[in-house]
């Protein structure tokens, strides 16, 4: 391997505690045999999805192929102390996977081995470069179905999942990525490997280490492994799409749907703006129908009666309920939703926001997001997990402007006071990253924020792993 020692550049890793790097220190990684400094590869491991640029690409990418490439690549970073990036798939939306001169990335991508899957226990075990819909496709052979579904199913891995705690469609009846994770294999920052969790349904021995490396954004260890809770197909689904004139209309319908007591397994929400950018993209026309547009699916033996109860609870609401008349047209609408993000793509340069608000409080979160367009004069769109209170205000901009500084970094910080204001929080999935950290002191507060960064450091004294990410 040839090594490349990065020039000192703009835009290096994140400054955070002590300095412990020599960019030299990436000579170790010649000994390395996955280790590549192609600058090709290099560039292409230095971002994700979130829109954000860094000034600088890492010195090295290692591909990892196996759990003991990972091991090895620790053992090298720890000894060395040079800072790693874990990356999966790299379609994070908080630059969670973005990495700077000075660093190597871990990348697990080439990890992708299904390892078993068993009906009876509805269990899967797994590499972590797997992706999402692998294991849904392969479960599905066995009548089963893996519950946390990103709309991202078809492009990110299981390993980011569980690294930001992913949230998707089903999670509205069936929970997040937390709520299917039974078991983990985590190489820490030393090099040493630790299982968490079990195999069986329940199970309380110990302090629940699973839970905490589940949503800890790659700061804790590199997941490796994964056991995996499945669930039965559904024997039945039943969708249905409403239109509203408003985005307002709409969130109101949809706290109508939680105030009955109602289960859907989906309930997401379009604004106008989004429809449009759909329909241009897609060559559909949901924007003719409406204002905004929300998609109930229920599940189960009873899901039509249940879908019965959602369109009396939205009537007072809806300019027009669609009922989907076949799987199809039922897959259609869910596609709609799935394209939104890849539609506004396609306008310009995205930054993705990510509260979670209370349900009842949905009508009030999207009134303030339309004032906060209005005062910093940039382009929000918005979608949402409704059933989770989750929005996803997306802003627009030129791609030469930048997310990071100016009137977009400004309405971030101003969705994050909406959310806080209306009693929510500053992201319901897809993590802190690089980009969030400067409001999470303000949410967590300092009792709290010293309690993680205390346990950051029991697992990784020395900021090997994302530092300058998460907390
Ligand atoms: C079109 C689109 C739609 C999306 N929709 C959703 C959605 O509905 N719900 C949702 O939650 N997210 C969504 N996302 C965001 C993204 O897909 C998720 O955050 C996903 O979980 C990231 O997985 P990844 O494999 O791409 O991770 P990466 O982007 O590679 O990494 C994400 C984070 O996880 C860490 N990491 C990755 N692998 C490991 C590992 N093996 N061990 C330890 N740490 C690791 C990284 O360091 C980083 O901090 C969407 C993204 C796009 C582009």
């Amino acid at each position: 391997m040839t090594v490349h020692t990065p020039a000192p550049a703009v835009g290096t890793a994140p400054a955070e505690g002590p300095i412990l790097m020599a960019a030299e220190g990436t000579a170790a990684f010649e000994s390395h045999p996955r280790a590549t400094t192609d600058p090709a590869a290099r560039a292409a491991a230095s971002t994700d999805r979130s829109g954000y640029e860094p000034a600088t690409v890492p010195d090295a990418v290692v591909h990892a192929e196996s759990a003991d490439d990972v091991v090895a690549a620790l053992r090298l970073a720890h000894e060395h102390r040079i800072p790693v990036v874990p990356r999966g798939a790299g379609t994070g939306l908080a630059g969670g996977a973005s990495a700077h001169a000075g660093e190597v990335v871990v990348d697990v991508s080439r990890m992708n081995r299904i390892l078993s899957i068993d009906p009876v226990e509805m269990i899967a075990v797994v590499e972590p470069g797997v992706l999402n819909a692998e294991v849904n496709a392969a479960a599905a052979e066995h009548g089963l179905f893996y519950a946390p579904d990103p709309a991202s199913t078809a492009i990110c891995s299981i390993g980011g999942n569980i690294a930001t705690n992913a949230g998707g469609m089903w999670c509205a009846k069936y929970g997040v990525t937390r709520e299917s994770v039974l078991g983990l294999r985590v190489v820490l920052p030393d090099g040493r490997i630790v299982s968490t969790g079990r195999r069986t349904i329940k199970g309380v021995t110990g302090y629940d280490l699973n839970a905490l490396f589940i949503g800890s954004e790659g700061t804790l260890g590199i997941v490796v492994e994964a056991t995996l809770r499945l669930r039965p197909r559904p024997v039945r689904t039943e969708t249905l799409a409403a239109y509203f004139d408003d985005v307002e209309a709409a969130g109101r319908a949809a706290s109508a749907i939680t105030a009955a007591r109602i289960q859907p397994s989906i309930l997401e929400l379009m604004d106008g703006p989004t429809l449009d950018a759909v329909d241009r993209a897609e060559g559909t026309h949901h924007r003719a129908l409406g204002g905004a547009f929300l998609l109930a699916q229920t599940d189960g033996y009873g899901a039509h009666l249940e879908l019965d109860a959602i369109a009396e609870a939205i009537a007072p609401f809806a300019t027009s309920v669609h009922r989907a008349a076949d799987t199809a047209e039922a897959e259609a609408l869910v596609k709609a939703r799935r394209d939104a993000i890849p539609s506004l793509e396609q306008l310009g340069r995205v930054s993705i926001g990510d509260i979670a608000v209370p349900r009842d409080r949905l009508a009030e979160a999207f009134k303030g997001l339309e004032e906060i367009a209005a005062r910093t004069g940039v382009r929000i769109f918005s979608v949402a997990h409704a059933a989770d209170g989750n929005l996803h205000p997306m802003i627009v901009v030129d791609p030469s402007e930048s997310i990071t500084e100016g009137p977009a970094k400004a309405a971030l910080g101003e969705m994050f006071r909406l959310a806080k204001r209306v009693g929510g929080t500053l992201t319901g999935e897809h993590g802190v990253g690089l980009l969030k950290r400067e409001w999470v002191r303000e949410e967590l507060g300092d009792t709290s924020l010293e309690l993680q960064r205390a346990i950051r450091d029991v697992f990784d004294p020395e900021h090997i792993l994302n530092r300058g990410k998460a907390l």
